[in-house]
């Protein structure tokens, strides 16, 4: 071994026993032939999640009858065939390699599986901030689930009123940092009459936003950005337009002091300031949404996964995640492998972009939608009664006043009613050809009257659940190598 060693310039340190986990938990395995027991105490702490939230959720556990007999399956484990599993816990055999039980609680994967007392306020919880349907799906794979959840998920997005405005495209930007917090985005905007800063990351997209007071001089911009580099560190690259407050002396003074790049935006090329401006759009209607809980919204949109293969912006800048009023495991993230992600994000939204910038589907007669109010941007809920006869024009009832209006297709979004009430359907349609109001259904209604909504998912929902499954069917083994 000494030879072996020589062409080595190596340092022997002295290390105890007790600091040499992986040698000394290896030379504890039994040997070969070998059947004496061995004393193993571990204990694996996973949830992250205040404790009262997980007494609660561990009570409502115990006292639901169904996953108490998961429970007996998980700890006993699961017969050989499927029907011999008792039809009311039939729905988690795809599930059954993942499931385990922590603390009291039954968690698939990562995910905590949430009993259906809870189900509702969890749903809230996820609905923080009223982010889209897609959103609110990431949100909950990240940490929680039950059967069914993505479907529960978008029947409650679709039903709620403040949830109709577009969400403002995710930013596309040519040219993202390859690492976080290496170039900043900086503008200011004024919404109700309050003044604010913000600071966006490009490559994270993670925004920290500061209310002015009355005091918005180019001293303060300044003195608020110094804070915000002593939060979060110095960047790179700073961009902002060629406001005041940015090509005066304070801030560029600031930005020399700290060896930061300062580019600004042309005003003949607002789009090359374009990240920003959608950030700050996203911002305003999260803001509006929720005047109340700003702050609650603000941290349910940085911990929200930007996709299905995206984390969220918090765990792109931090490397970990921050904890909410959701559940989440506390992972040591692998910032390459998120680098990786980011950097795919970017193509993914663009693909995103593409496809969002297709024309919307048609609406069916009868179809119940939401319609925008043009000046107080607010989405009502009304009926489609007739369309045409411009191109992509529809006439609806309104179901509050009982008014006929005339919207175009951009200013209507179909909404679901509930999951029980069947969509309007070819079949509907043709099912009522002497309704008297609609003598003769405009040509365009026929061939896309299904088109509009998804098929409601089946009962188990399970068309909303593949993706959870082959998500986290590694886990396991991944944790297991993290705790040694
Ligand atoms: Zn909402």
């Amino acid at each position: 071994m000494l030879l072996r060693l020589q062409r080595y310039d190596y340092q022997i340190v002295y290390r105890p026993g007790k600091d040499m986990v992986l040698p000394d938990s290896l030379s504890r395995l039994p040997k070969h032939g070998s059947d004496k027991p061995i004393d193993l105490n571990v204990k694996v702490c996973f949830v992250q999640f205040s404790s009262s939230k997980l007494a609660e959720l561990r009570g409502a556990t115990a006292s639901d009858d169904e996953l108490m007999l998961l429970t007996s399956y998980i700890v006993n484990g699961f017969p050989e065939k499927q029907r011999d599993v008792p039809t009311e816990i039939r729905k988690y055999w795809p599930y059954r390699d993942e499931l385990s039980i922590e603390n009291g609680v039954v968690i698939k994967g990562e995910q905590l599986l949430i009993p259906s007392v809870l189900r509702s306020q969890y749903l809230e919880t996820i609905h923080e901030g009223h982010h889209g349907i897609t959103r609110c799906q990431a949100r909950a794979r990240s940490c929680v689930f039950w059967p069914g959840i993505s479907r529960d998920i978008e029947n409650m997005v679709t039903q709620c009123q403040a949830s109709q405005p577009k969400e403002p495209l995710e930013p596309i930007t040519p040219n993202v940092p390859s690492h976080p917090w290496h170039t900043l985005g900086i503008d200011l905007f004024t919404l109700d009459n309050r003044n604010y800063l913000i600071i966006a990351d490009y490559h994270s997209k993670y925004p920290v936003v500061h209310q002015l007071g009355t005091d918005s001089t180019r001293k303060t911009i300044a003195h608020i950005t110094s804070n915000t580099f002593a939060l979060f560190g110095v960047p790179n690259t700073i961009i902002s337009d060629n406001g005041g407050q940015f090509v005066g002396q304070a801030f560029q003074e600031l930005l020399k002091s700290y060896g930061v790049t300062h580019i600004t935006s042309s005003p003949l090329h607002p789009k090359s300031h374009g990240f920003i401006e959608r950030m700050i759009r996203t911002v305003k209607a999260i803001i509006r949404k929720t005047p109340k809980d700003t702050d609650s919204a603000m941290l349910a949109f940085r911990t929200t996964p930007l996709g299905p293969q995206l984390p969220s912006p918090a765990e792109t800048l931090f490397g970990r995640k921050l904890q909410t009023t959701l559940p989440a495991y506390n992972r040591l993230a692998n910032n390459e492998k998120l680098s990786v992600y980011c950097m795919s994000g970017q193509e993914q939204s663009k693909s995103h972009y593409d496809e969002h910038s297709k024309e919307l589907p048609e609406l069916a007669l009868n179809q119940p939608v939401f319609y925008q109010d043009v000046c107080r941007k607010t989405w009502s809920p009304g009926t489609v009664i007739g369309a045409g006869p411009e191109p992509r024009s529809y006439t609806i009832v309104c179901d509050d006043t009982g008014r006929t209006l005339r919207r175009n297709r951009v200013l209507l979004r179909p909404r679901r009613v509930s999951f029980t009430e069947p969509q309007p359907t070819a079949a509907s349609l043709s099912g009522m050809p002497g309704d008297k109001t609609f003598p003769e259904p405009p040509p365009v209604l026929d061939t896309q009257a299904s088109t509009p909504t998804p098929d409601p998912p089946d009962a188990d929902g399970s068309n909303a659940t593949p993706q959870a499954v082959r998500r986290s069917s590694r886990q396991p083994v991944k944790r297991l190598i993290e705790q040694i």
